[in-house]
C-alpha cells in the first residue's frame, strides 16, 4: 500500500502577466504552499477580508519561479526528487506514473518534455535507464528490453504519435487483456537500444503532437499525452530465473480549466466540447478513491467512463507507484484556477495504491 505522491510547483511569470503587472500569490517553505488571494477588500461590503491566505502541505512543494531564489528548484532537482522514484520503481519491477496537472500555460509540458537544453522528466528518465543498464556489471546474469511507445487523447481518440502514416494513427481502439489489463489496439512499441533512440522517437512525436494543433483549435491544451516505456529484465542469476515486467506512464494532462466543476455532487458535461470527458472522469475517478480511502469502504470507481482513466487504471488506486504533479501560474490573475489546482492536488494526497512486483518465474 502506498499513497500517490504529490508535488506542486510554480512557474516563473510569464510575459503576458509581466504586462499585466501581475502581483504573486505563491509562496513556498518546507512542503508547504500558501496562496493569497489577491481581493484584499470585500467588493460588496467594503469591510477587509479575514480568510487571505490558505496553506497546503505536499509531499514537495517546488518553487520554479526564479532562478535567482537560493530555493530555486531545476528540471535537475525534480529528476532528482521524482524521476530517480520511477526509475527505481522499474528496475525493482513495479509500474509506476507521473502525471503533470494543471492549467493550460502552467508547465505541465515543460515539466513532462521540457525545453532544448532544458530537458524534463520524460528525456531524462529515458536517459538514466540507458546509463543504468549500461552501468550493469554483470552480463551474463540480466538481460534487458526497453520499448517505448507514444499517444494524444483528443476528443476520447486515442492516436498514434509514434507511427509515420498518419490515416493508421487516428482512433485506435482501446481492449482489455485479461490479465494485463487495457491496452491500445495496434499502437505502435518501439524497441530502443540507446537514448538517441528515444531521442528521435520523441522529437518526431512531439512534432506530431504540434503540427496537429496549428490546424486544429489548440489541440495540445485540450489532448492528454502519454508516453509509456515497457521495460522487461530477465535474470539468470538466482536457481529460478525469472522475468519482470514494468510499465512506466508518463503522463501530459490536457489544461484544467477543461473540466468545470459544478454543483457539489459532480460535474455537468458541458456541450459543444469545452468539457474534457477524460478530465471530467479522472476527476470522479480520484473522488471515488479519495472517498474509499476515507469512508473505509469500497465505491464504484468509473474508470471505464472515459479513455483516459481506462488505460491508466493501474495508475489510479491499482498497481502502480504513482506521482502527481501539480503546476501552476504564480500570478494573481490566475488566482481562481490556481487554488483550484491546489485543491485537486490535495485530494490525490488520499489515494491509495497498491503496486506489487510484476515477475513471471519459470520463464
Ligand atoms: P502547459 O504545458 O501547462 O500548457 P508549458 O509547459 O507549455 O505549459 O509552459 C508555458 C510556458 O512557460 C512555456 O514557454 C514554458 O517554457 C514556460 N515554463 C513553464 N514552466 C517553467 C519553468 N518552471 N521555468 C521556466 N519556464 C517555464
Ligand atoms: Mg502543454
Amino acid at each position: 500500500m502506498a499513497s500517490v505522491k504529490v508535488a506542486v510547483r510554480v512557474r516563473p511569470m510569464n510575459r503576458r502577466e509581466k504586462d499585466l503587472e501581475a502581483k504573486s500569490i505563491i509562496k513556498m517553505g518546507g512542503s508547504k504552499t500558501t496562496i493569497t488571494n489577491p481581493k484584499t477588500v470585500d467588493g460588496v461590503t467594503g469591510d477587509s477580508m479575514r480568510e487571505r491566505t490558505k496553506t497546503f502541505t505536499y509531499d514537495f512543494s517546488y518553487d520554479s519561479s526564479d532562478c535567482k531564489n537560493t530555493n530555486f528548484i531545476s528540471q535537475e532537482k525534480v529528476f532528482k526528487d521524482l524521476g530517480s522514484d520511477v526509475l527505481k520503481a522499474a528496475f525493482e519491477g513495479y509500474n509506476a506514473c507521473i502525471f503533470a496537472y494543471g492549467q493550460t500555460g502552467s508547465g505541465k509540458s515543460y515539466t513532462m518534455m521540457g525545453n532544448p537544453g532544458d530537458a524534463g522528466l520524460i528525456p531524462r528518465i529515458c536517459e538514466g535507464l540507458f546509463s543504468r543498464i549500461a552501468g550493469t556489471t554483470r552480463w551474463d546474469t540480466a538481460s534487458f528490453r526497453t520499448e517505448v511507445s507514444y499517444l494524444e487523447i483528443y476528443n476520447e481518440r486515442v492516436r498514434d504519435l509514434l507511427r509515420r502514416k498518419t490515416t493508421e494513427t487516428f482512433n485506435l481502439r482501446v481492449r482489455e487483456h485479461p490479465k494485463d489489463g487495457p491496452y491500445v489496439e495496434d499502437l505502435s512499441k518501439h524497441l530502443v537500444q540507446n537514448y538517441s533512440d528515444v531521442e528521435e522517437l520523441m522529437e518526431a512525436g512531439n512534432i506530431k503532437r504540434t503540427t496537429a494543433s496549428t490546424g486544429m483549435n489548440d489541440v495540445s491544451s485540450r489532448s492528454h499525452a502519454i508516453f509509456t516505456i515497457n521495460f522487461t529484465q530477465a535474470k539468470f542469476d538466482a536457481e529460478m530465473p525469472s522475468e519482470t515486467v514494468s510499465k512506466v506512464h508518463l503522463v501530459d494532462l490536457a489544461g484544467s480549466e477543461r473540466a468545470d466543476a459544478t454543483g457539489a455532487t459532480g460535474v455537468r458535461l458541458k456541450e459543444g466540447g469545452n468539457i474534457n470527458k477524460s478530465l471530467v472522469t479522472l476527476g470522479n475517478v480520484i473522488s471515488a478513491l479519495v472517498n474509499t480511502n476515507l469512508k473505509k469502504r469500497s465505491l464504484f470507481v468509473p474508470y471505464r467512463d472515459s479513455v483516459l482513466t481506462w488505460l491508466l487504471k493501474d495508475s489510479l488506486g491499482g498497481n502502480s507507484k504513482t506521482i502527481m504533479i501539480a503546476n501552476v501560474s504564480p500570478a494573481d490573475v490566475n488566482y481562481g484556477e490556481t487554488l483550484s489546482t491546489l485543491r485537486y492536488a490535495n485530494r490525490a494526497k488520499n489515494i491509495i495504491n497498491k503496486p506489487t512486483v510484476n515477475e513471471d518465474g519459470n520463464v
